[in-house]
């Protein structure tokens, strides 16, 4: 069989008699054996047996566990490739979801090292012959699987790993147990704010006693330089939800820092961070270009998380106001913007398809309008207020080429036209696709 493409996820996409197959880590343009694993009405999987013809984009994956962790989908295409392959999935689904052409969807902004890009990591935590292990879930299951590096982490995630797993075992932690529901540590969450080098260990435990806790805690301290945050998550329930309600400081700060242009941000432990910062940097970069602001503008950021995009944009704008579903996130936008003395923002909990024709009601409108959805997209309602608001300049920032597609759509059909796109690699070896869009109003 031949590949022919690379479907959304990265799996290859060949055709055996007519009939549509996936095969994951199989690329387009080899000639491939495989054999069928899943097979339903209009398409099926099937199993890479044997690469009869590789591809010229083929390259061996440099991690050792790349393929029993699935964590990422490409190590094993050329990171060029990887990058065409994102900008054409874009241009894709622009033309065939949004009937969008004759855009231009520029080349992907690469990372110059596309390796321990990542600043968090949250690492399940299991036994072996009475030690800690910790790692990953072998794919589709939640057997845990030992680890000592991932090399998307930073390496000091790597660091904090193996020193919970050597100190605490050796104080006689016991790992949690999902199917006995017994056991203390479940994950352990590293961060770490890549401008400012500070580190945060997160303890998600099963109950609240750790024992020899104060020991072990010092000797983490003494044992990683750059820590400056240990806290204690409590999570007693019997689910696959990572933290619990209760946080604990056991030693230092309850935030680390970190910097993404000139804007500092605080980060706890349960904040919403953008994971990738040196691409961060760009691909807000490239929003506050789209979004050409002179310091007179009026700017809306929907969908604003702690305020990154707020704060870059409140650089350059007159005010920017700021909208987010999940209030502590907005607490967190508020604290960040104090930290770096800016008057100029405002933030408002609340849905976004709510809050924005509520303003809109009120008279409030905005000369900018700065989307960053969840994969869902847009809701309708935003899209018909910004249609009737009128801002002069739309920036779309999105994670979800289709559903980004179906929305420019809409925008197009109410008098926005889309005049650039660009794609930026926030997760080298993944299939995730991030852009961001200019849309300007068209002259009536
Ligand atoms: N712009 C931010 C976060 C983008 S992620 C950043 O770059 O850091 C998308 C955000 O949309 C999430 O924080 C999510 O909580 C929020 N969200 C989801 N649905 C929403 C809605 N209906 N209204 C407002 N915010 C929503």
């Amino acid at each position: 069989m031949v590949i022919e493409d690379l479907s959304h996820e990265g799996n290859g996409v060949g055709r055996y008699q007519g009939y549509t197959l996936f095969v994951p880590g199989a690329l387009p343009g080899e000639r491939i054996q495989a054999k069928a694993t899943k097979l339903k009405k209009q398409f099926g999987y099937a199993r890479l047996m044997e690469i009869v013809e590789p591809a010229a984009s083929r390259t061996v994956p440099p991690c050792p566990i790349y393929k029993r962790c699935g964590g990422c989908t490409l190590q094993h295409m050329d990171y060029q490739a990887q990058l065409e392959f994102k900008r054409k999935l874009v241009e894709d689904n622009l033309r065939r979801i949004g009937k969008i052409e004759g855009v231009p969807v520029h080349p992907t902004i690469g990372m110059e090292e596309p390796w321990r890009y990542r600043n968090k990591a949250q690492v399940p935590i299991g036994e072996e012959e009475g030690g800690l292990i910790g790692g990953f879930y072998a794919q589709r299951s939640h057997e845990i699987i030992d680890m000592e590096a991932c090399l998307i982490q930073h390496e000091k995630s790597d660091e904090v790993v193996a020193r919970v797993k050597e100190i605490a075992g050796k104080h006689g932690v016991r790992a949690y147990n999902e199917e006995t529901h017994g056991g203390l540590l479940r994950h352990v969450v590293t961060k770490v704010g890549f401008a400012t080098g500070q580190i945060m260990i997160v303890l998600i435990t099963n109950g609240e006693k750790i024992p020899n806790r104060d020991a072990l805690v010092n000797e983490l301290v003494s044992s990683v330089p750059g820590v400056t945050s240990i806290v204690q998550n409590i999570n007693t329930k019997k689910s696959n939800v990572i933290f619990g309600d209760e946080t604990r400081v056991l030693w230092g700060e309850e935030y680390i820092y970190d910097t993404i242009g000139d804007v500092t941000f605080a980060i706890s432990a349960r904040s919403f961070y953008q994971v990738n910062p040196v691409q961060t940097e760009r691909l807000y970069g490239k929003a506050l270009e789209y979004a050409a602001l002179t310091g007179e503008e009026n700017v809306i950021d929907a969908y604003c998380g702690i305020g990154t995009i707020s704060l870059f944009l409140a650089q350059k704008a007159k005010h920017v106001f700021g909208v987010e579903i999940v209030p502590d996130a907005i607490e967190d936008a508020k604290r960040n913007a104090r930290l770096n003395g800016m008057n100029n923002v405002t933030f408002a909990a609340g849905e976004a398809e709510t809050v924005i024709p509520k303003w809109y009601e009120e008279g409030n409108v905005a000369d900018v309008m700065v989307v960053d959805p969840p994969r869902k997209g847009c809701d309708e309602k935003l899209l018909d207020t910004i249609v009737a608001m009128k801002p002069e300049r739309v920036v779309y920032v999105s994670c979800n080429p289709a559903t980004l597609a179906r929305d420019l759509r809409i925008l197009e059909d109410g008098g926005y036209r889309t005049v650039e796109v660009q794609p930026v690699d926030m997760f080298p070896h993944t299939s995730h696709v991030e852009c961001v869009v200019r849309l300007y109003l068209k002259d009536e």
